[in-house]
């Protein structure tokens, strides 16, 4: 059977000699796996719609269970990262993220198009890196299940938090100094409103938000913290990220 949908490649891997094995999370089949011959050579029609974080149309074929690709035409290369090594190891951490909370045979379009999202405004440079990383870790959370509850401290229900509030990544829960003093992970009232935002927020608006230092690094390593707790795992890209920052 022929398949044509629109997809995102999250992960290349090599394969023989010059083909390629890519994970791709696609408009109408969720994420899938497919080979991609001859990619590799430099003649190859189809190999920059088939490369890592490019958005592309394509036709497939599969026959019990594996993909190949027939045809693939790049929608958007997003170039900017390509040139940046720093952007382009973000884009692989935004994609390797894409890749661990979407699901086979699941069409995803809200995670996709926060996806799709992120990797333009990295390219297009809309905001700080550390401020996409920070709403795509967090948003992503929310639509993968895993929506803190930032709306009122859960001791108390008190909405308007004054400094000193935590959130407790373990239950997803806030709190306010009064109810809980120790623990969990500091917030102030600016990172607070940030992350009410993220989650809150139209699609398209996601990343349009302003904040300035420190509070820019506290949500960054708030909503990292969190990420990688409801996840429970490491990820490959983020510590070469990470790398190439202190470096
Ligand atoms: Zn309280």
């Amino acid at each position: 059977m022929f398949l044509t949908t629109r997809g995102l490649i999250l992960r290349e891997a090599k394969y023989k000699e010059s083909d390629k094995i890519l994970t791709i999370l696609t408009e109408t089949n969720g994420k899938l796996t497919a080979k991609a011959r001859g990619v590799s050579r430099t003649r190859s029609k189809i190999a920059a719609a088939t490369q890592l974080l490019s958005f592309s149309d394509l036709t497939l074929f599969g026959s019990r269970g594996y993909w190949t690709i027939n045809e693939a035409a790049t929608v958007e290369q997003f170039r900017p990262l390509r040139t940046d090594i720093n952007l382009l190891a973000l884009g692989s951490y935004i994609a390797e993220l894409t890749e661990a909370v979407s699901n086979e045979g699941v069409p995803e379009p809200d995670i996709l198009q926060l996806a799709l999202g992120a990797l333009y405004a990295l390219s297009s440079r809309l905001c700080l890196p550390k401020q996409v990383k920070a709403a795509f870790e967090l948003r992503l959370m929310c639509l993968a299940g895993y929506r803190p509850e930032l709306g009122c401290c859960a001791g108390c229900g008190r909405e308007e938090l004054p400094a000193g509030a935590r959130l407790f990544p373990e239950h997803g829960e806030i709190y306010c100094h009064e109810c809980r003093a120790v623990g969990g992970l500091a917030l102030g009232q600016d990172t607070l409103r940030a992350m009410r935002y993220i989650a809150g927020a139209e699609a398209r608006r996601v990343f349009a938000f302003r904040l300035q230092e420190p509070q820019l690094s506290e949500l960054a390593s708030v909503c990292e913290a969190y990420t990688l707790y409801q996840l429970d795992r490491a990820f490959g890209s983020l510590d070469y990220y990470k790398k190439l920052r202190t470096d």
